[in-house]
């Protein structure tokens, strides 16, 4: 197998999730590091709970993160098609195969009959698994089943007494005894294929190299390494990657935060924000340096440095991440993310209004340094877009001293005078007014704040006063104090 070719199978039964967007990931670098494929392949063999309408959501979450699949799905390919549901026949012709050698059988037997079994065993403590009823029907008991009217399931022969052993390219050598695992299905009455089937005829055919998922299927794999060997089909190398656990270290779920990958793109975190927490989740790179763009990643990916042990889904450092990110962000593409949260929050009418969005470009570029995700723009920019109407009594009593209307005046003057206003050109308004009244800061920072948000704490009066501009200034003070400048 000489060409690298990876993919990322997902079942669409649901959003893409976090661990499955990890896959994807990781799925996505090596193949890119490597200069291979990658493919997107659709798992689909469960009729019952997988939608188009999920598919449509994965593709839709893989391509905001910014995985682009060179085959699969919508892309095509030498080795297609990429929905199992339109591979049946394929499926059909190795299930033959295996009947016919007998690593396969027909098993007729019905659920009621494999969940007594069940029971049973478990009353005598044994492990439950299927017993081998069927292994060894006659013609005469096979046909007497179908004309009851049983549809059989096809079950792989598991040989007894031999160890599968997996060199994974994660967790080292792996080893299953065979004695451990009863004779699975394979092809479900219906005539649909198992997962754990369908995906080996796939891998095998997709001439996929390296399988890289997560944990929780490798106790899947020896079932599968049995049929590659069984059918003498070449195998890919596995790479089962830890689970990740929440904060107190069980399994990632809900509780923990989102798990769902669109969640996160509704509350605005940068698609490199997310990659760059995700390849944490596993991966560690050579150096300190925490920071990468997909690019950079691109090149330093591989699998030698992913870790055995879970990895921990930590919020705090998402965020720490992201805001990273949003920090190096253009100003332009912040923006634009920037106003639909405005617009619901109904701070702006109109997204397409020029002037509006100047101001926001010119909101998001003080604010960015105390943003996590674009959705908290809501509330960080709402004291930019209207006062408050000024209620709270300590801070009414603070705007009634009698130095106030004089300083305010000294104030909006001192900023009329000035050509352009900066942070750094008010924080000079705001000397100059101290030292031509004698006023200390405390007597001027804050009723300044109160007299043009109404309230005692927010937005730094520097960063506020640059966007607001003096006749806004003139009208917040009115509104607020009725005191006219
Ligand atoms: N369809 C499987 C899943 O979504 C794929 C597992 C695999 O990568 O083999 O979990």
């Amino acid at each position: 197998m000489d060409r690298v070719r990876l993919r990322f199978a997902p079942s669409p039964t649901g959003p893409l999730h976090i661990g499955g967007a990890r896959s994807a990931l990781f799925n996505y670098l090596y193949a890119k590091k490597h200069g291979g494929d990658f493919i997107l392949r659709i798992e689909d063999t469960d009729l019952e709970r997988s939608s188009r309408e999920s598919e449509e959501n994965i593709k839709d979450a893989l391509k905001w993160i910014g995985i682009h699949w060179n085959e699969g799905i919508d892309a095509g390919g030498d080795y297609g098609p990429y929905r199992q549901t339109e591979r049946l026949e394929l499926y059909n012709r190795y299930v033959d195969e295996l009947l016919e050698k007998g690593f396969a059988y027909k098993c007729y037997c019905s659920p009621q009959e494999l969940a007594d079994m069940r029971e049973e065993q478990k009353s005598r403590s044994e492990m439950p698994r299927y017993d081998g009823s069927c292994r060894t029907l006659t013609k005469e008991q096979e046909e007497a089943f179908v004309a009851e009217g049983r549809k059989p399931v096809i079950r792989f022969r598991v040989p007894e007494g031999q160890d599968i052993v997996i060199d994974d390219l994660v967790r080292g050598t792996v080893t299953f005894e065979s004695d451990g695992i009863g004779d699975y299905v394979i092809v479900k009455s219906d005539g649909i294929p198992t997962y754990n089937f369908a995906v080996v005829i796939d891998d095998s055919t997709m001439k996929i190299s390296h399988v890289v998922r997560g944990e929780e299927h490798l106790s899947n794999t020896p079932r599968q390494v049995m049929i590659y060997q069984a059918l003498g089909l070449e195998q890919p190398k596995f790479a089962h990657v830890s689970l990740i656990l929440g904060k107190d270290r069980s399994k990632m779920s809900k509780r923990h935060g989102s798990t769902s990958v669109v969640n996160y793109v509704n509350a605005g975190f940068l698609p490199e924000g997310l990659v760059n927490f995700l390849v944490l989740l596993g991966w560690s790179p050579e150096g300190e340096e925490e920071l990468f763009s997909m690019e950079e990643l691109e090149q330093l990916f591989d699998l030698d440095r992913v870790a055995k042990n879970p990895a921990v889904f930590d919020n705090d450092k998402l965020n720490w991440i992201n805001h990273q990110h949003i920090q190096r962000a253009d100003d332009d593409r912040l923006t634009e993310l920037a106003m639909p949260y405005l617009v619901q929050n109904r701070y702006l009418e109109d997204m397409d209004d020029e002037a509006a969005y100047q101001k926001v470009k010119r909101i998001v570029s003080v604010i960015k340094t105390g943003l996590d995700h674009m959705s908290q723009i809501g509330e960080k920019a709402e004291l930019f877009f209207a006062s408050k109407p000024l209620e709270d009594e300590k801070a009414k009593e603070i705007i009634a001293q009698d130095f106030i209307p004089g300083m305010l005046k000294q104030f909006v003057q001192a900023l009329s005078e000035k050509e352009e206003l900066t942070p750094e050109v008010v924080k000079k308004c705001f000397k100059e007014t101290m030292k031509a009244l004698d006023l200390k800061g405390k007597q001027v920072f804050m009723p300044v704040r109160i007299a043009l948000t109404g309230v005692m704490s927010g937005p730094e009066m520097h960063e506020l006063i640059p966007v607001l501009g003096v006749e806004e200034i003139k009208e917040r003070i009115f509104a607020n104090t009725e005191i006219r400048i």
